[in-house]
């Protein structure tokens, strides 16, 4: 089954078992008070791939080289060795383009968005994957991990890769620089991507900080002064510029698929970055509605067996007296 087939079956399933009154739909999970996350505006975002070489440099990742341009690492998606991505909208022709034709265009930094209710954390079967219940990071245990692959199947944004190429295969994807042997955030530090952004495109904060920002940028207009961080909410660190562009209001993440702890900002509509369109229930949610829908619904079927049991045994019994 594929990926998209997975969480529209996920969708269905629910519908159907919630409309039929077998199911109590789960609601989505909420949000940690101290949920950390990152503010991607791309009305700032140079595309200068500072933050994707950190991001290599922090995880010992190799760059993925094309033939005759081996001496830049030419990535176009999110892969096993590659856990954030930079791509670029371009406006006058549609769709991701690395050539812009003239001056409507708009990056997009991909990653793992974090999600407040995740769905790589609700199919996982054994726990490999974790949301930690204070700072809201999705984490990936490879000890754990029993490749079957269904995280890759349950994100709705396409984020964990699984190495094909390796033997004994492992999930990969964005742990905000807060897995076995780099801790930043345990040790009170911020995403390496946070960290070198020159223009505070990528900003780290707690969600509700980060929250509480973009929804003072979105009063802005094109031509304002803006006082803006660089590196994190809290930075003292800050630079005033004029606003580039009028932001779409719409804060991506604050609601899509249940929240994200990743936030996005954008001067074109957001769907042209390459993110979905989700509906503000979490695909957590739906799945979870389905599974307890099938295991409360086989309550009803062996207690009847039960009762058939008790019955036929009963009668036996009784025959066997009455003989
Ligand atoms: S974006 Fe995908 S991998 Fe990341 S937390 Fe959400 S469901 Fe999991
Ligand atoms: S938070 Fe860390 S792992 Fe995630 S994209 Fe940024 S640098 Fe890479
Ligand atoms: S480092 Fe900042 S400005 Fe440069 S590509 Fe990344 S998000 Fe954009």
């Amino acid at each position: 089954m594929k990926r998209r087939d997975f969480l529209k079956a996920a969708g269905t399933g629910a519908l159907i078992a919630t409309s039929a009154g077998t199911a109590s739909a789960r609601d989505n999970l909420p949000v940690s008070e101290e949920a950390v996350g990152m503010l991607y505006d791309a009305t700032l975002c140079i595309g200068c791939r500072a933050c994707v070489v950190k991001c290599k440099e922090i995880n010992e990742m190799p760059p993925e080289l094309v033939e005759g341009a081996e001496q830049w690492d030419m990535a176009e998606e999110l892969s096993a060795d590659t856990l954030t991505i930079i791509q670029a909208y371009n406006g006058a022709t549609g769709g991701n383009a690395a050539r812009l034709e003239d001056g409507t265009f708009s990056f997009s930094k991909r990653q793992c968005m974090h999600c407040v209710d995740a769905g790589c954390v609700s199919v996982c079967p054994v726990k490999a994957m974790k949301k930690d219940p204070k700072t809201g990071i999705v984490s990936h245990d490879p000890d754990a991990c029993i490749g079957c692959r269904y995280c890759v199947m349950a994100c709705p944004y396409n984020v964990p890769k699984y190495e094909y190429d390796e033997a004994f295969g492992q999930i990969q994807k964005c742990q905000l620089c807060n897995q076995k042997g780099v801790e930043r955030i345990d040790q009170g530090q911020i995403t390496g991507c946070t960290e070198v952004c020159p223009t505070g495109a990528n900003i780290f904060g707690t969600r509700k900080e980060l929250l509480a920002e973009a929804k003072r940028r979105l009063q802005l207009k094109k031509g304002d002064t803006y006082r803006y961080q660089l590196s994190s909410i809290d930075s003292p660190h800050t630079y005033e510029t004029q606003v580039k562009a009028d932001y779409q209001q719409h804060i991506f993440g604050e609601k899509e698929g249940g929240g994200t702890q990743v936030l996005v900002l954008a001067g074109t509509p957001i769907t042209n970055l390459g993110l979905p369109e989700l509906p503000e229930r979490s695909y957590a949610a739906n799945s979870e509605t389905v599974q307890h829908t099938l295991y409360g619904g086989m309550i009803a079927p062996a207690g009847i067996l039960a009762g058939l049991i008790y019955l036929a045994r009963r009668n036996t019994k009784g025959g066997d007296h009455d003989e």
